[in-house]
């Protein structure tokens, strides 16, 4: 009788051991579960158009229920061709203007956008720098009396309709110059990171994120995988490696960039990988404006035009795009490169062969 009851004693607590050990593993999947689980959506149309503003990033996103996130403002001067695009999009105000990071190509257009129409709150890398543009930016920000935030892992904004936008770096301790790999550049390393969810479609916008990026989001367990890519670096050959691509199981890629950059973007070996992926890719020195929209259910993608050119062609550098020791901030370098006296090897440039 004595020893039944032992017996069910141990059975009991090998029980209850089981079920906290069972707790201590699953509550936390539970958490994260219930933490990333975007709200139902409504039905109505979300539109992400990623403006054709040159070597550069602006990404205009209009909720169901009409919020609206300005991702990046392209170069200076950029501001009027986000201004232009809102009107075409019946909108006046930014809820949220994210700056992916302090580079003139993403910032560029920033203080212009916040001085001309109402921008309700900025989420900024909180890497700070010392261009002129990034002082603009902050100084249109401190007159305009803009919400000031820096962004956070899991931090979540709600664009209401069932549309959110979700922060997924920059890590911390931010990236310092020693950690990067040759190549690497601490402002494009500690890019804000976002994404999209509504219903079923996701799309992640990475700024100037580097592999390196890529690879401490994977190994921070952020969730990485979505329909849409807003390629990084405008398809530099430091981003969107392998093992991301794989993680990241992408649909359809769109990269933003200008058809007269020097930096050989989009690079042919990204563009390689995302074929190999089996990725659609859309580019906007090709396509022009790329509009995505979403019901929550699928999605569609239209281009402004037909492609110009061989989407799978990369562009030849005329200098590598972020190497340390030549590396200067975007929008230092001047004025586009100098036309060719030969009218023929200029338009084979232009093409990018
Ligand atoms: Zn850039």
């Amino acid at each position: 009788m004595a020893q039944s009851r032992r017996g069910c004693g141990c059975a009991l607590a090998a029980l209850l051991l089981v079920l906290i050990v069972a707790g201590i593993v699953i509550v936390p999947f539970l958490l994260r579960w219930w933490r990333e689980k975007p709200p139902p959506p409504s039905g109505a149309e979300l539109r992400v158009h990623v403006l054709n503003v040159g070597q550069a990033d602006s990404i205009l996103i209009i909720s169901p229920a009409g919020k609206t996130v300005l991702v990046d403002a392209g170069n200076p001067g950029g501001g009027r061709l986000v201004q232009a695009a809102m009107n075409r999009a019946g909108v006046s105000a930014i809820d949220l203007l994210i700056a992916t990071h302090a580079h003139a190509d993403h910032i560029g257009g920033a203080d212009e956008v916040i001085n001309n129409v109402t921008v309700r709150r900025v989420l900024d890398s909180g890497v700070t720098n010392t261009t002129k543009n990034y002082a603009d930016f902050l100084a249109a920000i401190g007159a305009r009396g803009v919400e000031y935030t820096t962004a956070e892992p899991n931090q979540n904004f709600d664009l209401d309709g069932g549309a959110r936008v979700s922060v997924l770096a920059p890590i911390k301790p931010f990236f310092t110059a020693s950690q990067l790999r040759s190549g690497g550049n601490e402002p494009n390393a500690n890019s804000v990171v976002v994404r999209l969810d509504y219903g079923s479609f996701s799309m992640l916008l990475t700024g100037d994120a580097e592999a390196q990026t890529e690879d401490r989001m994977i190994a921070s367990n952020a969730n990485v995988a979505a329909k849409v890519l807003k390629v990084g670096h405008h398809g530099s050959r430091y981003a969107t490696s392998e093992d991301f691509l794989r993680r990241g199981r992408f649909e359809t890629a769109i990269i933003s960039n200008g058809a007269d950059n020097r930096y050989g973007h989009p690079s042919q070996e990204v563009l390689d990988r995302l074929r190999a992926a089996n990725v659609r890719v859309y580019r906007t020195d090709l396509h022009g404006e790329i509009i995505i929209t979403s019901r929550g259910k699928g999605y569609e993608v239209k281009a402004e035009r037909e492609a110009t050119g061989d989407i799978f062609a990369g562009r030849t550098p005329q200098r590598d795009d972020s190497s340390r020791s030549g590396f200067v901030q975007y929008g230092d370098f001047g004025p586009p490169p100098r036309a060719p006296r030969n009218r023929n090897n200029n338009s084979n440039a232009a093409r990018g062969r």
